[in-house]
């Protein structure tokens, strides 16, 4: 099912495929809120632009975000603090706010109309053993000088323990943002494509090439605003990154919404706010969260929202649901800057962490000023090519062992189902003839078989029974049972195998 966001605006925005070679100051790739921020700050300033998109406008993550927008990123500061000391908490923190006037700002100047509301923002608890950190959360804000309050009574339909609230924080209307982008772009000269696959993009000497499988265009400077990075090496994101999966559902209910925007301070998370839905209002659920590839039920992602939903609001319907997945840098930071400290005409802007809407502007406005020559105070918060050590170490363990159990050890095993185990609707990986085979059976019994290999690095993929996907629990590329890429960092499909 498509998310309210792309339900809500089908067909609204047409661009076509790139069908000739161009020349150009700066090439973008992808058509996100990332890519098409970057595109309309650039093309205000006077530089010639093209954006190149796989599919359509925004309707990947972005189209199936919650859309907050918020500086609160969960219990953030204290670990910022803690880690890398109060300066840089402090940049961090004055780099979101900071993002949250921009889009006001954009929203304003340009006159988009996209549901744009001043809202609070609340991380809040409803376990008393989670109060501490809480306490601790507000104390490291309080420490930045940031204005946040504890509180123990919000509009949320339940008792809690206790909030920390940030004021003055807002939520949109995504896509509407996106195509209010875009009219912008185009006004000022530059140009949108969609339907167009980079497949690469490389740096000679001072220009960039990037490449279609028909095309390429000439570029003073590109920038990869493909959500995950699809250039392995140099850069190797692969390394420094894993994809999560969230779900969303949204309901509708008689009784009336609260204000707010919410989520809570612990696993298994959930996050609420309110949507604008024709002339009523609809309650939009996230969570389910998990790292995109391992299994699931829909008792665990879907399931768990709709038993919210029904438990505080027993009338209620859903009318939309959808997932999404977003990258997470193994330090929690976002990558902004160069893509590699060897490609200097080359940016990158990946690992927002779910929290894009502020971060996407952030890096924008990052990338824009190093374009321009001009410093830009936050940039060392969030350089794409730093080397720290990595101070989390659960998270780097956990994806060593993934990778190396996809890469390897799990291809070695003997898969634990026969072809005849396989039921309808359902799917699962065999062996033939000492082959892994992909194997999926659709209502009917009609039989659709893959390679079941990731073509991006070449991981064992897993099935998703909720979505009838091929997941990669590497590095979180997805494709359709037909074998159809249909998100990244993969660009190409899977081979199949023909049954007739
Ligand atoms: C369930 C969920 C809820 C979230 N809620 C919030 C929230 O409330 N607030 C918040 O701040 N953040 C939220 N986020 C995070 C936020 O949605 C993302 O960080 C943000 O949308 C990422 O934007 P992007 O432009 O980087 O990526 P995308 O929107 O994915 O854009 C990248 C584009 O690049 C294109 N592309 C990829 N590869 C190629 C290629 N080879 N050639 C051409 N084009 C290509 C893709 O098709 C895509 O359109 C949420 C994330 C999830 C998963």
């Amino acid at each position: 099912m498509d998310s309210l966001w792309i339900d809500l605006n089908k067909n609204k925005q047409d661009f076509k495929k790139l069908e000739e070679n161009l020349e150009t100051d700066v090439c973008i790739i992808g058509a996100g809120i990332f890519g098409l921020t970057c595109a309309y700050y650039l093309s205000k300033l006077g530089f010639k632009v093209i954006v190149l998109e796989k599919y359509k406008i925004g309707e990947k993550t972005t189209g199936h975000t919650t859309a907050k927008i918020t500086s609160q990123h969960g219990l953030f500061y204290d670990y910022l603090t803690s880690s890398y000391g109060k300066k840089f908490a402090y940049d961090y923190l004055q780099a979101n706010e900071q993002a949250i006037k921009n889009i006001e700002e954009i929203i304003a100047k340009e006159k988009i109309n996209c549901d744009f509301e001043k809202q609070n923002n609340y991380v809040y608890t409803t376990k008393k053993e989670d109060l501490k950190s809480i306490k601790k959360e507000i104390k490291a804000v309080q420490n930045l000088g940031f204005n946040c309050e504890f509180v123990t009574k919000t509009g949320l339909p339940f008792e809690i323990e206790g909030a920390i609230c940030f004021k003055n924080q807002a939520q949109f209307h995504p896509l509407k943002y996106l195509y209010g982008l875009c009219n912008s772009i185009i006004s000022n000269g530059g140009q949108i494509y969609t339907d167009t696959t980079v497949i690469d993009s490389k740096q000679e000497f001072n220009s960039c090439l990037t490449f279609t499988q028909d095309n390429y265009i000439k570029s003073k400077y590109t920038i990869i605003a493909s959500h995950y990075p699809f250039v392995n090496f140099p850069g190797f994101y692969f390394l420094k990154m894993y994809q999560s999966t969230s779900y969303v559902i949204a309901v509708d209910t008689k009784k009336t919404l609260f204000n707010g925007m919410y989520i809570n301070s612990s696993q298994p998370i959930f996050s609420y706010r309110k949507v604008k839905f024709g002339k009523k209002e609809l309650l939009l659920i996230g969570g389910g969260d998990h790292k995109t590839g391992q299994p699931t039920s829909y008792k665990d992602s879907y399931g768990i929202l709709e038993e919210q939903a029904k438990k505080y609001y027993p009338d209620s319907e859903v009318l939309f649901k959808w997932n999404t997945r977003d990258c997470i840098p193994l330090d929690k930071i976002p990558y902004i800057g160069y893509y590699s400290s060897t490609m200097n005409n080359i940016f990158v802007g990946t690992g927002f962490k779910k929290w894009g809407m502020t971060s996407s502007n952030v890096a924008a406005n990052i990338i824009v000023d190093k374009i321009c020559g001009k410093a830009n105070p936050f940039s060392y918060v969030f350089d794409s090519t730093r080397l720290k050590p990595i101070k989390n170490r659960d998270e780097l363990k956990n994806v060593i062992i993934q990778s190396t159990n996809s890469l390897l050890i799990n291809k070695l095993k003997r898969p634990n189902m026969n072809f005849d185990e396989i039921e309808n609707d359902s799917g699962s990986i065999i062996e033939v003839n000492n082959e892994k085979v992909g194997i999926y059976k659709d209502n009917n019994g009609k039989i659709y078989a893959v390679k079941p290999i990731c073509t991006h690095l070449g991981c064992l993929l897993s099935w998703n029974d909720v979505d009838k996907t091929w997941d990669c629990p590497c590095h979180g590329s997805r494709f359709n049972y037909r074998g159809e890429n249909i998100y990244d960092p993969a660009y190409r499909n899977l081979e199949v195998y023909n049954l007739d």
